[in-house]
């Protein structure tokens, strides 16, 4: 339903010295080159809720997010390609002066929004009872069949069995269920969560496993935060104009930075072991830099 080119799964390797000298390679996963603007990973976690409406008769689909959520946008284009109307929540009050980035771009796609106090956007079942017509999606694509977009996602990699390491970023958890779905027994599922202290996510991932799962190879990391959800340090600035020189791998500072940051530290402290193979899962999410002032970054 929703096009993705083959060539984006033939993982990229990357040769930073940093992991050379250890003799670890490392692949990238680009999902950041399946759409300039929608994030790669929300592209596989909407395939199946598509599907799903689609089956189920829905004309109409509602989700939701905050003023910068890359699920807001890319569910407003997903929806506008299969021809399905969209409605997207919107957490805290509308700024009608400097209207997002993000929802401008939701609206071009055809989206209509409703903006909600923070007080009532947590009150989920009160807001979709208000709209029985509408297919609802949670927020970032969260679920079952979110999850299984993910695990498509690293199915469908020629080799997959041979890393011993797979990272990527972590929000609601959802790619990270999906991964660790389609993870081999041998292979060691890292998530670097990209918020403070949300240490509800290993209950949240799960939640959202299949029941036969007995799979337990995995971990969250909660020291990469920088701060907390879309905070970023000089640091990690810094790291991120390193990193594209040295691979030529642009990231976003909300999600995929924080991960490969965590991808080098770990290396260094030596957490992971020497001839180590690993899979970066380059989740997308670069729209999110122009956010920043320009010339921060060199790419
Ligand atoms: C949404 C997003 C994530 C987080 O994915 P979850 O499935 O919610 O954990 C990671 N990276 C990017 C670029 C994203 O946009």
């Amino acid at each position: 339903m929703l096009f993705i080119p083959s060539s984006i799964f033939q993982p990229q390797s990357i040769h930073p010295i940093w992991a050379m000298q250890k003799n670890i390679t490392i692949d990238v996963l680009r999902t950041d080159k399946v759409h300039p603007v929608i994030s790669g990973n929300k592209w596989f976690k909407l395939q199946h809720h598509i599907k799903d409406c689609q089956l189920k008769g829905y004309k109409k689909l509602l989700t939701f997010g905050g003023a910068y959520s890359n699920h807001i946008v890319a569910t407003a284009f997903a929806t506008k390609i299969a021809d399905i109307e969209s409605l997207g929540i919107i957490r805290g009050e509308e700024n009608t002066l400097t209207p997002s980035h993000t929802l401008q771009q939701a609206r071009d796609y055809g989206m209509q929004l409703t903006f909600v106090t923070r007080e009532n956007y947590k009150d989920f079942n009160r807001i979709v009872t208000k709209y029985p017509e509408y297919y609802v999606v949670k927020e970032g694509g969260y679920g079952i069949l979110g999850a299984q977009g993910a695990m498509d996602m690293l199915q469908k990699i020629p080799n997959n069995k041979d890393y011993t390491h797979i990272f990527t970023a972590v929000g609601t958890g959802t790619t990270l269920a999906g991964i660790i779905q389609a993870a081999k027994p041998h292979q060691k599922i890292i998530g670097i969560s990209v918020m403070k202290n949300n240490h509800s996510l290993l209950e949240a991932v799960s939640k959202i496993l299949k029941k036969k799962n007995s799979y337990k190879n995995y971990s969250i990391d909660h020291e990469f935060h920088f701060g907390g959800y879309a905070k970023k340090t000089k640091n990690l600035i810094n790291f991120m104009n390193n990193f594209y020189e040295e691979t030529n791998i642009p990231t976003d500072f909300v999600y995929t930075a924080k991960a490969a940051f965590a991808i080098r530290t770990k290396i260094e402290l030596g957490e992971i072991p020497n001839y180590s193979k690993i899979l970066f899962i380059h989740t997308g999410g670069l729209q999110g830099n122009l956010s920043l002032p320009q010339k921060t970054l060199v790419y």
